[in-house]
């Protein structure tokens, strides 16, 4: 059965919001659907499910078929895991050629800065020219389908990655839950990427200082669920409805009234995953 999504009633109190950033596939199969059920009930008309492998893709590919227009699928590789087999890289490449009328955007796909870091804080060696020559097939991809794509690329890491997108002439990319340095955010800025703010945005310095200098053209709300989060969402299951929160977070940064807030945020994350 396909739950055709409904359109809200924009003359209510509150714009609707996007999650841009969730991993649907990864909550289990009983909270995956109480979740999308419940999205109406809480003004968040569509959420950007993205992929970390190959069968992840196949999961989201089957709930924006039941949740049309509810669910927008990305299809990727996420950089925090290992390296998978060439077999596997071809098998997954093969899925998002075969299903590219059905990929809203590629991702989630990046560069490993976490597990890089915790290998060589363990004294382990690292070679990152694997994850950096992923992640530039994963471009020429978006590359050729004409596709946004979905960045875990935080740090220094941010640096390499818009080398690649400039290298291939891509200027679709959102950097989804960004860190770095400020003349990143500003190459970033100036490049006309997008980033995303998750709940971090009530709690953490870092990240309200980057939503005081990002354009506020090129900002989105995400969960990044079924990450959780700390301060006032300790202990609750990360849930789309938190970018309510997250909206209200940067309307004050902003110095906006939140409805214009909720506005702005809703049409940046249409007009760049292209939602009509
Ligand atoms: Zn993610």
């Amino acid at each position: 059965m396909a739950y055709v999504h409904t359109q809200l009633d924009t003359d209510s109190l509150n714009n609707p919001l996007i999650d841009t950033h969730i991993h649907i596939d990864s909550y289990p199969v009983d909270q995956q659907l109480s979740i999308l059920e419940s999205l109406p009930g809480c003004e968040v008309d569509t959420i950007i499910s993205v992929s970390m492998h190959l069968g992840s893709c196949q999961r989201n590919l089957e709930l924006a078929r039941q949740y049309i227009g509810r669910v927008q699928a990305a299809f990727g590789f996420h950089p925090e895991q290992e390296i998978p087999s060439p077999a596997a890289i071809n098998a997954l490449f093969d899925f998002m050629e075969s299903h590219v009328d059905e990929m809203v955007a590629v991702g989630e796909v990046g560069l490993p800065y976490y597990s890089r870091l915790e290998a060589l804080s363990g004294g382990k060696k690292w070679d990152n020219r694997p994850y950096e020559d992923l992640l530039e097939q994963f471009i020429i991809i978006a590359k050729k389908h004409d596709k946004p794509i979905i960045l875990h690329a935080v740090y220094e890491d941010a640096n390499i990655a818009c080398d690649l997108l400039e290298k291939h002439g891509v200027t679709s990319a959102h950097f989804h839950w960004f860190k770095g340095a400020p003349e990143t955010i500003q190459r970033m800025a100036e490049s006309g990427y997008y980033i995303s703010f998750t709940p971090d945005l009530i709690y953490e310095e870092e990240i309200r200082e980057l939503a005081r200098v990002y354009p506020a053209k090129q900002v989105m709300t995400e969960t990044d669920g079924p990450w959780p989060f700390e301060g006032p969402f300790q202990g609750q299951m990360t849930h789309p409805h938190m970018t309510a929160d997250v909206a209200a977070a940067w309307a004050e940064i902003q110095g906006l009234d939140q409805p214009a807030a909720r506005r702005i945020l809703y049409d940046n994350a249409r007009r760049f995953y292209r939602l009509g």
